[in-house]
This record gives structure tokens, sequence and C-alpha cells, in this order.
């Protein structure tokens, strides 16, 4: 069974910035209908017991079924992809990258700054729905790149690249506040990234 993270903060802390009402039913209708989705489709699934969900999206050609196999790239990708992005923010932490990950974003893009807008161009470039990714390989090579609907970079190259920020742009994730204003809410969304935790993750996929 597939679990949503548990938050580590309230629906309310990451007020202005995202609004409680799109936290509530981001997390507790979207999110969670992702991860029931994806347990139910795992559940006709006997190649996939006992996988993880990296495993899972690494390798979705292996699911024979083609259904079946959309639905867990859609739901699986969901139910990644947002504990993905519920992780990484959060009220406190650094609110910019620092140690090894920082050395490297100066390194490949010119700074934090060149980044951001590198992230930003991708958020508000994305037609449609899907996310904005900083992915790393297991070098420590860093990638901007965007997705549609609920991919994700594990899905291409083999899993080459693991993500370690997602910006969800789905109009669920900002229109009750930001309304049709991509780009305010994705301006906003750098004020409630936790960089320790994005770090954390930089260092484990490096690592493993
Ligand atoms: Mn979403």
């Amino acid at each position: 069974m597939f679990e949503q993270i548990k938050l580590t903060y309230g629906f309310d802390a990451l007020e202005p910035y995202i609004d409680t009402l799109t936290m509530e039913t981001h997390y507790g209708k979207h999110h969670a209908a992702y991860t029931a989705n994806l347990n139910k489709a795992v559940e006709q699934l006997p190649e996939l017991q006992g996988k993880t969900i990296e495993e899972i999206l690494s390798n979705l050609d292996q699911i024979s079924d083609a259904a079946l196999r959309t639905t867990v790239q859609n739901n699986g990708g969901g139910f990644y992809n947002h504990n993905l992005y519920f992780a990484i923010m959060a009220p406190g932490g650094s609110k910019e990258p620092t140690g090894d990950l920082l050395q490297k974003i100066n390194a490949q893009f010119g700074g934090y700054d060149q980044l951001k807008e590198k992230l930003t161009a991708a958020a508000n470039g994305r037609f449609g729905s899907g996310w904005a990714w900083l992915s790393t390989d297991a070098q420590g090579n860093l990638q901007v790149t965007s997705t549609p609907n609920q991919d994700n970079p594990l899905m291409a190259d083999g899993g080459k690249f693991t993500p370690i920020l997602g910006i969800d742009v789905w109009e669920h994730a900002y229109y009750l506040k930001y309304k049709n204003l991509r780009g305010d809410y994705v301006k906003a969304f750098f004020e409630v990234v936790n960089w320790d935790e994005v770090a954390a993750r930089y260092a484990e996929a490096v690592n493993s």
C-alpha cells in the first residue's frame, strides 16, 4: 500500500503564498485520489508487488496491460509527484540552496537566480497541466525540465534522472487564489521551498 506523506506543517502554514483551501483540497482530495487509484491498480498487477514507486515509474513498459499501464503512469505519477511537492515546501528551512547543491547550481547555471529563472520559464512555459522539475543523475549533474500531466523525469531514460524539486502547474495547485495568473503562483512557490529538504534529496540521489 502506497501512502501519502504526512505533512510536517498545517494546511494554513504556507499562507499567504499557498492558501489554506488550496492545500486542503490539493492534499486531501487530489493527492488522496491519485494514491487510492494507484493502490487499486497495483492490486491488479502481480508484477508490481514489492516494487518501490521509483522502480515502477522508471519501468512502466514492464506493465503489459495497456489500460492499467496508463492508470499507473497517471496515478503513480500523481502519487509520487505530490509526495515530493508537499515535502519540499515548508514554512521554515533554508530559503536558498546551500552546500554541495549550491556549488553545483553555481557551476552549472551560474547561480541560484539563474536557476530560478530557468525553473520559472519551464513552469510558465508548460502548456496546460504538468510540472517543472529540477532533477539530478547519480553523478550529481542537474537538469531543468518540464513534463505534461502527471509524468516526471523518472519515466524517461530508464529513470536516469531523479526529481529533487517539482513545481505543480496544474490549475488545481493555484486557481483558487491566483486564478489565471500562474506566474504569480510560481513566484510565490519559491517563497515556501525548503532547500534543506531539496539538498537532502540531492545528496541521497547522488550517493545511492
Ligand atoms: Mn497537483
